[in-house]
């Protein structure tokens, strides 16, 4: 595909995908959604799966309820919480985003990418996922899946194997131009149960037409 149709095809499926609900079940800081529990849950899904943070969130969250609680929470304690998670290590770094959210921001989770990266701890990806699901803003996060679906449906090489290329990351805007990015959540959701890392379900994929992946497979190939 060249760059037009890039545009096109990614404009078409961002809606396309704005009309289904793709997952079933939802995640538990959506249900009950304030700007600390995104944080909250943004800070614990950095390199750890959805579903181990989803099994332990409310207990976490019930037990550091405000941003305060967790800026002056008992390192050992919030270690222990956090074992079963395996993010012992990551205490410290909690700890001191929180507290210099305190200091800095009154308490209040800031509302723009620019001043989360001041955060310590909290990288471009984080950041606009905190603004995007707390605050309502229509950006899309270069998360590693949603690149790797971009990737795959443009037939653009990934590059990078966590950042992406900057042909990729240059494309995510179109997504949120297809209103997608009022529903990052339901792209989230797309590359985490459809157009998964290993084995993507193109046989249930509602973007399958004009996937360039899926035009190079051939059905019942192993590696789709
Ligand atoms: Fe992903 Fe397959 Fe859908 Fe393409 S057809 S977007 S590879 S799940």
């Amino acid at each position: 595909m060249n760059n037009a149709e890039n545009f096109q095809y990614l404009l078409k499926a961002g809606t396309e995908l704005s009309r289904h609900r793709i997952a079933e079940t939802e995640l538990p800081w959506r249900k009950y959604r304030t700007p600390y529990r995104i944080f909250l849950a943004e800070m614990l899904l950095v390199r750890t799966r959805t579903d181990v943070v989803a099994d332990h969130f409310e207990k976490i969250a019930s037990k550091y309820p405000t941003l305060e609680a967790l800026a002056f929470a008992d390192e050992n304690e919030l270690r222990e919480v956090l074992r079963p998670l395996g993010l012992s290590k990551r205490v410290p770094y909690l700890i001191k985003a929180a507290r210099y959210i305190c200091d800095s921001h009154s308490g209040e989770i800031p509302t723009d990418v620019e001043s989360l990266l001041k955060v310590p701890g909290i990288g471009t990806y984080t950041a606009t996922a905190i603004v995007t699901f707390a605050h309502g803003q229509g950006l899309v996060p270069a998360d590693v899946n949603i690149l790797r679906f971009v990737s795959r449906f443009t037939g653009l090489d990934m590059g990078h194997m966590t950042k992406g290329s900057k042909e990729l990351r240059n494309l995510l805007p179109i997504l949120s131009e297809s209103k997608v990015g009022l529903s990052a959540e339901n792209l989230l959701d797309f590359t985490r149960l459809i157009c998964k890392s290993r084995k993507p379900k193109c046989d249930v994929c509602p973007l399958s037409e004009h996937c360039s992946y899926f035009k190079k497979h051939a059905p019942g190939d192993e590696t789709v």
